[in-house]
């Protein structure tokens, strides 16, 4: 690219203006300068982004749209906390439009008529948190929005200290969560719940569209990725941290990184974000909310499907589910899915790294190189390790290794690594975004300099470690 996007159309903003979404022009930053540009993907996507350009950079901060750009603000609702929270909508992004196959979007764009009290900007935190976090996502072959470029600024943005503001562009498959339904249907706007269901189905399942069952069937499909979400999100130790209905994607993205982590030592109870007192989006829970966020799924859908067959096709999710989990487990572990052996070694992996210091992200690495001499030191010598490795070996399809190497992380995106990207970075050196966003394009098991110098060590008490949600 380019200040010319050739194939740009904007799909969306042919349903009606005004109850589906206000057009807002973005608001500008102050001295706006770039962070990184996710050169691999605007290749892929769209042609090579000139960082000299100065034209791309006031757009891509918010300064002035490209011609192409048609910059509106959906409106959706959502279930926050297992609370209907009512009308949300974009507060501090917005659709740009669709080209290369991705809808892209711009965060940190300044207020919307959905900004409610909110100020419409993203930190430079958590625009670096979202930017690697997605494309680490991304590289342990998980669905996810993408991060195309970081841009930085002197904007002053209060949060619980003055930080800086900063754009994000984001491209994701679909920006459409359960709250663009549930927005409709809490309305009691049976039309334009129509409406948007039919534009969903048009825009992720166009096979569906011509069959008269198409709206239970397109049920269905969002039953079966969120399943597999579920599945890859517990098999890497992910945990997203905020999963209400208005950040669940009916793409079976992931969608919306807020306080996020990965699990340290294995915990079903590890909670990231400091404000969820009741453990609601803790690791181990996320499949059962993923379940329960299908129901409010299910429930918008109840004026055109009846209530029989959308719970038929909501039970089947707990089974889908383990499916996706043990399978994703067998890929991340060289196994046949079904080996009989898989759920003893499941079992076996998981009770190890209960240890306290041992990093369940990394297990598989490990694992798979059979490296005594990298692993976490709480392992090494372990009777539970060499017993795991007595069982688990000999199972092994050397075929599957190659793979299972290929999305297995030699490096964690651990929170105390992030914050040290992020206070470089506060300092304008970006070198480490950079750095690590290219080794992640060279693949996520690539050994990476910039990881290991500023991995390191945790901080001395990680386990008081909690996120904020002010980003
Ligand atoms: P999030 O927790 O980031 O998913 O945001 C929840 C809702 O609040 C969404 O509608 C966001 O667009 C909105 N929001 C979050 N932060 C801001 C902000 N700084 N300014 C305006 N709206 C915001
Ligand atoms: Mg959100």
């Amino acid at each position: 690219m380019t200040n010319r996007l050739p194939d740009w159309s904007a799909p969306y903003c042919e349903l009606p203006e005004d109850i589906f979404y206000k057009k807002v022009s973005p608001s500008p930053l102050i001295n706006p300068c770039w962070v990184d540009i996710n050169h691999a993907l605007a290749n892929e996507v769209n042609g090579p982004i000139d960082s000299t350009d100065q034209k791309i950079l006031r757009a891509f901060s918010g300064s002035e749209s490209l011609p192409e750009w048609s910059p509106v603000a959906q409106v959706y609702s959502g279930h926050q906390f297992g609370q209907w929270a009512g009308q949300l909508g974009d507060g501090r992004g917005l659709y740009l439009g669709v080209s290369g196959g991705y809808e892209w979007h711009l965060k940190g764009s300044g207020r919307t008529p959905y900004s409610r009290s909110g100020d419409g900007r993203s930190v430079l935190r958590s625009a670096i948190r979202e930017y690697l976090g997605s494309e680490y996502i991304h590289a342990l072959g998980i669905p996810t929005t993408r991060a195309l470029a970081l841009v930085t600024s002197d904007t002053p943005v209060q949060r619980e200290t003055l930080e800086r503001g900063a754009t994000l562009m984001r491209l994701a498959k679909s920006h459409l969560r359960i709250g663009h339904l549930e927005h409709f249907y809490h309305r009691n706007d049976h039309e334009h719940l129509r409406g948007m269901i039919e534009f969903a189905i048009n825009q992720l399942d166009p096979d569906l569209i011509d069959l008269p069952d198409r709206v239970e069937q397109a049920f269905q499909r969002y039953i079966e990725r969120s399943a597999q979400l579920m599945g890859h999100w517990m098999a890497v130790g992910f945990v997203h941290g905020v999963m209400n209905t208005d950040n669940t994607a009916l793409s079976g993205e992931t969608l919306d990184y807020g306080p996020y982590g990965f699990l340290t030592s294995y915990r079903d109870d590890y909670v990231i974000n400091h404000t969820d007192h009741t453990g609601r989006y803790a690791y181990g829970q996320q499949p059962r909310v993923m379940h329960w966020n299908m129901s409010c799924l299910a429930e918008t859908l109840t004026p055109f499907v009846r209530v029989d067959r959308l719970r038929a096709s909501l039970d089947r999710f707990p089974d889908l589910y383990q499916t996706a989990y043990r399978t994703q487990m067998a890929n991340r572990l060289a196994l046949e899915s079904d080996n009989d052996k898989l759920p003893g070694i499941i079992q076996a992996v998981t009770n190890i790294c209960e240890t306290p210091g041992v990093y369940y992200p990394e297990i598989f690495n490990y694992l798979l190189r059979e490296d005594w001499m990298g692993l976490s030191q709480g392992l090494r010598g372990l009777d539970a390790y060499e017993q795991l490795l007595s069982q688990w070996s000999p199972e092994v399809s050397k075929d599957l290794v190659p793979d299972a190497r290929a999305v297995s992380p030699s490096w964690m995106l651990s929170h105390w690594l992030l914050d040290r990207v992020i206070r470089a970075a506060e300092g304008d050196d970006f070198t480490a975004v950079k750095s690590l966003r290219e080794s992640l394009e060279r693949g996520i098991s690539e050994e990476c300099q910039s990881a290991k110098d500023l991995g390191g060590s945790p901080p001395a008490d990680d386990s008081a470690y909690h996120l904020s949600c002010s980003s």
